[in-house]
């Protein structure tokens, strides 16, 4: 007997993807478990389904597969609006060694990761988000900080991949002075505790290896996180290509792209963000190692990093998926929108990244990047039941014609009514079913507080 029934919704099943996925008006879901066991006419799942244990009345809703976001920091969100002297950024270069490491990461705690993670993962749940791929970053709070994480998405109740940042950088010198292989060997550390409970096959929440750049680590540190991917099957994400070229061809006397294929370290179980200045035998790189690559295109922005060349790698048949670092607001619908706006723009062509390629990009292709294309990314019989119910507040009908736009020109976070994850209703009348929300606002800005304190801002 389901468990659950959704039914008279207008079902967006995108398997196999977005285009040319069934879309059935007036459709039902059935879920037994944590899986979706039958999808079609509401009628004939209700006869082949009597006395499901809950019935959900979806009419007038979209019905559709939750998104998938495969690169974040999510502890981040405590340096959200932190009052920082912003004149002191005026590079990549600047951002990354103060915004990210000096005034961010450096001061983070087990207890501001927690308090971070909940309340992000509960603000990405409310607009759709229900699986996330998070590197954790926090050198000051080793050993722990993945537990901290896992206590935190396990009582939202998202889906999620996690990693530690194994790097050498020792906080507070500079990465030009002095790399320390201990710290790696520390990271390694976390990593591998993290994985002997989550294994990489894992529930709900697995692991997956993470690794900073290849300009913070060693080719031995590289070659090691191979080794260990390979060991527990568990893949690997990584930061490529974010900052200029010339800074690796510089050190290396090549690019990223090929550091990292000397070391063995790519391959289609690599998870890699950014990609952004690439010339065309680092795409070839990428391409023939099966690399998937996280767009974070919000963040590039901040940075002034660059535009990365997405829509050749499309083109290309590369694997492209949505990123957003945790940067600004966790609603995907701004990350969907900017991506399909922002290609347009910075090529003079409006038919580059059509709406079901944007969609295809936090669905199917997230999917695929997270070697999880069997259990999420779509709605299909036997996959696992992470699906959103969306009123969708339009000016205009919403038909299966009109779908796709609507979700570049129209949609909000906030349209997102009900969110099942593995089965369970994580997210009902757009409210966590699971924690209290102000509860978890309020310990996140006092976490912040704490943070931007020891940052020697008074709060
Ligand atoms: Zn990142």
């Amino acid at each position: 007997m389901a468990d659950v029934i959704i039914k008279n919704g207008l079902i967006m099943t995108c398997e196999p993807d977005v285009l040319t996925g069934a879309v059935y008006p007036g459709g039902a879901l059935a879920v037994t478990g944590n899986t979706i066991t039958d999808i079609g006419p509401t009628e004939e799942v209700l006869k082949r389904n009597p006395g499901a244990g809950k019935v959900i009345d979806a009419d007038g809703r979209v019905v559709m597969p939750g998104f998938i976001i495969t690169h974040t920091h999510m502890p981040y969100v405590l340096g959200h609006n932190q009052p920082v002297d912003v004149s002191q950024l005026r590079s990549f270069w600047d951002m990354l060694q103060k915004m990210g490491w000096e005034w961010l990461e450096d001061l983070m705690t087990g207890e501001g990761i927690y308090a971070a993670t909940r309340y992000a993962a509960v603000k990405m749940m409310k607009s759709g988000t229900t699986t996330v791929c998070d590197l954790v970053e926090a050198p000051a709070a080793l050993p722990g900080p993945l537990t901290y994480s896992a206590k935190a998405l396990e009582e939202a109740g998202i889906r999620a991949q996690v990693g530690y940042e194994v790097t050498e950088r020792i906080p507070g010198v500079s990465i030009l002075e002095k790399l320390d292989p201990a710290m790696a060997a520390k990271g390694f550390e976390e990593n591998l505790a993290f994985l002997e409970k989550y294994s990489a096959a894992g529930g709900r929440i697995s692991g997956r290896l993470g690794v900073h750049t290849a300009y913070t680590n060693s080719f031995e540190t590289l070659k090691e996180a191979r080794r260990l991917a390979d060991a527990h099957g568990c893949g690997i994400q990584i930061h490529i290509a974010e900052i200029p070229r010339a800074f690796l061809v510089e050190k290396y006397g090549k690019s990223a792209p090929a550091v990292l294929e000397e070391c063995g370290l790519l391959g289609p179980d690599v998870v890699a963000a950014h990609c952004i200045d690439l010339d065309d035998e680092d795409m070839n790189i990428l391409q023939r190692n099966k690399v998937n690559v996280v767009h974070t295109p919000m963040t590039n922005s901040l940075g002034g990093n660059g535009v990365a060349r997405i829509p050749e790698m499309l083109d290309r048949g590369m694997n492209v998926s949505l990123g957003h670092d945790c940067f600004f607001t966790l609603d995907t619908a701004e990350y969907i929108r900017y991506n399909y706006l922002v290609h347009k723009i910075h090529n003079a062509n409006p038919a580059l990244i059509p709406p079901f390629q944007a969609l295809d990009m936090v669905l199917g292709n997230a999917a695929r990047a997270l070697g999880r294309e069997q259990e999420i990314g779509s709605l299909k019989k036997g996959k696992k039941a992470d699906i959103l119910i969306i009123n969708p507040d339009s000016p205009s009908p919403t038909t299966p014609a009109s779908l796709m736009s609507y979700f570049t020109m129209t949609f909000q976070g906030s349209h997102v009514e009900t969110v099942l994850v593995d089965g369970r209703v994580v997210i009902q009348g757009r409210t966590s079913t699971l924690l209290d929300e102000d509860e978890l606002r309020r310990e996140c800005v006092r976490q912040a507080a704490d943070l931007w304190r020891r940052n020697g801002i008074e709060v």
